[in-house]
């Protein structure tokens, strides 16, 4: 299978923060891939910007040394310098007036524009009234910006209050690199490209459902920022909630941006508030020295939590009764990431046992391995009775669709396209992410006001034993986190 690409118009691409470490781990990187494969027009030009003194000849050097540190295969060094005669720098102070023209001088006029906030939030504001005090602003403009998109309701409406006072809701792409992930949109693929799943995927069928994003990794050179942050600011309410909204939303009625969002919007206005009993908070500790969560932030009597369980209720008439278990956290066994919808037991056993072990599960995985599984019960092979076996149907996308379906564009590659295609679908609107922290607040409110401990949990393993509990006291269990 060839991967068909869908050329680009010609753009302008201004990357604030063009010399940090996002920029240099996944920006550019994905600029170089999408150009690689022919997406990019020959005119399209890179700007890096940041408060640095240096030329773009000195920051193209800068470039190929990112590129040559993370771009694991396909490097050839005549396309890099390719590529690389497509990008400029621009000494720029996103609080000063230093650099704005002369990166006003270097954008053309009439092609579309996108300016990439890749800098601290506390920036945002800042970027967003210069470009316009510049004139670098105008209708093919827009903004890409990146988490975290506020830190509670306040912020995050002041946030949406200080952008759009320059620039629309359109222009506004708010970015979760989750949405980009190729078995993200494959959920939505299967469940309203099929008619087998839609019928059963609801609360007369669905017994649960289980979102999993577990790290292997701590919060390493990061503790100061995690710190002032925690699993629930970090990666609930953002990531797990988005992969929650896609599992739990009504058919939209077309694969447009507000239509998809309008309905994402819906499943976070009917989550029920969650009751503490509901909530596991977990912080990792080691028996090795430096390796706790402690040893690793600053405050020794830090209680942010590096993990979090929770059990969630969607209220509405699809999903009522139907429990969505979320867990997320550092320092895990394994890295692993994954939604699982796991059916109920068939209403009637013919073969004299229960069937309860034996269920139907539908696992996507989004990492490792993008792919998906669906279990089904088959017979054991050979004599000796009916035993029943769960085997996954597996759609690992590598086997199915051929080599090159392993070979797909990462969520950055697909996403800044998308900013260029002028396409929202995948990115949050500024009411999603406003509900979602209204959702979120009272949470970290009461864990706050009460001065909520974090249980402990060992360092590689599953999380806090009350993490297991939630589903226990139910009858139910977690999946495996395995590689
Ligand atoms: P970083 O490594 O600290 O880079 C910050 C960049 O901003 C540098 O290029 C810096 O260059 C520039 N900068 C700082 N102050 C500036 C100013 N006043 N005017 C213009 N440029 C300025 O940060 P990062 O890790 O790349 O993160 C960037 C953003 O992405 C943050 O919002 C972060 O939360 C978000 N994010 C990062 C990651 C990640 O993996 N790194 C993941 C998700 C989200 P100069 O010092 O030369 O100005």
């Amino acid at each position: 299978m060839v991967s068909r690409v869908i050329p680009v118009e010609d753009f302008d691409l201004v990357i604030f923060g063009g010399t940090g470490d996002l920029a240099r781990r996944k920006i550019l990187p994905a600029l170089f891939r999408r150009f690689q494969a022919g997406q990019m027009t020959p005119e399209s030009r890179i700007v890096g910007a940041a408060r640095s003194e240096m030329d773009s000849a000195g920051y193209r050097k800068d470039v190929r040394a990112a590129l040559e540190e993370f771009l694991d295969k396909d490097r050839p060094k005549a396309e890099i310098d390719d590529f690389l005669e497509r990008i400029d720098y621009v000494a720029v102070d996103a609080t000063g007036d230093g650099g704005w023209d002369e990166l006003s001088k270097l954008l053309r006029k009439g092609v579309t524009r996108a300016f990439y906030f890749s800098v601290a939030p506390s920036l945002f504001g800042a970027l967003a009234e210069r470009l316009h005090q510049h004139g670098c602003a105008g209708p093919k403009c827009r903004i890409v910006v990146e988490k975290p998109f506020g830190r509670d309701l306040h912020s995050a409406r002041e946030l949406n209050k200080t952008l759009r006072d320059h620039f629309s809701e359109n222009q506004i792409y708010r970015i979760d690199h989750y949405l980009g992930k190729e078995t993200v949109q494959n959920l939505m693929a299967v469940r309203f490209g099929n008619v087998l799943f839609e019928p059963l995927w609801n609360a007369h069928y669905v017994d649960h459902v289980q979102i999993t994003v577990a790290e292997s990794v701590g919060v390493d050179g990061r503790g100061a920022y995690y710190d002032k942050s925690g699993a629930m600011r970090d990666m609930v309410q953002n990531h797990l909630m988005q992969l929650l909204c896609l599992t739990a939303m009504e058919p939209p009625a077309r694969f447009s941006p507000d239509a998809v969002r309008d309905e994402k919007l819906k499943v976070i206005r009917a989550l029920e508030a969650v009751p503490p009993a509901d909530i596991v908070r977990g912080q990792y500790v080691s028996k090795s020295k430096g390796e706790s969560y402690l040893d690793q932030v600053e405050d020794p009597g830090s209680r942010t939590e590096s993990f979090v369980a929770m059990k969630l209720q969607v209220s509405n008439w699809r999903w009522a009764g139907t429990p969505f278990y979320l867990r997320t956290g550092k320092r895990l066994k394994a890295r692993h990431t994954e939604i699982a919808v796991i059916f109920k037991d068939a209403p009637h056993s013919i073969f004299g046992q229960s069937l309860g072990r034996h269920r139907n599960v539908l696992a996507i995985r989004l990492q490792p391995n993008e792919g998906m599984d669906l279990f089904v019960t088959i017979k054991e092979p050979g004599p000796g009775g009916m035993r029943l076996v769960d085997v996954p149907l597996d759609m690992t996308f590598a086997d199915a669709l051929g080599p090159d379906a392993a070979d797909v564009p990462d969520a950055y590659e697909r996403l800044i396209m998308d900013v260029i295609r002028g396409d929202q679908t995948l990115f949050m609107r500024g009411d999603e992410v406003e509900a979602a922290w209204a959702w979120t607040d009272p949470i970290i409110e009461g864990w706050e006001d009460t001065g909520d401990r974090p249980k402990t949990y060992e360092v590689d393993s599953t999380g806090p034993e009350e993490a297991a509990m939630l589903l226990h006291r139910e009858g139910r269990r977690w999946r495996e986190i395995a590689n």
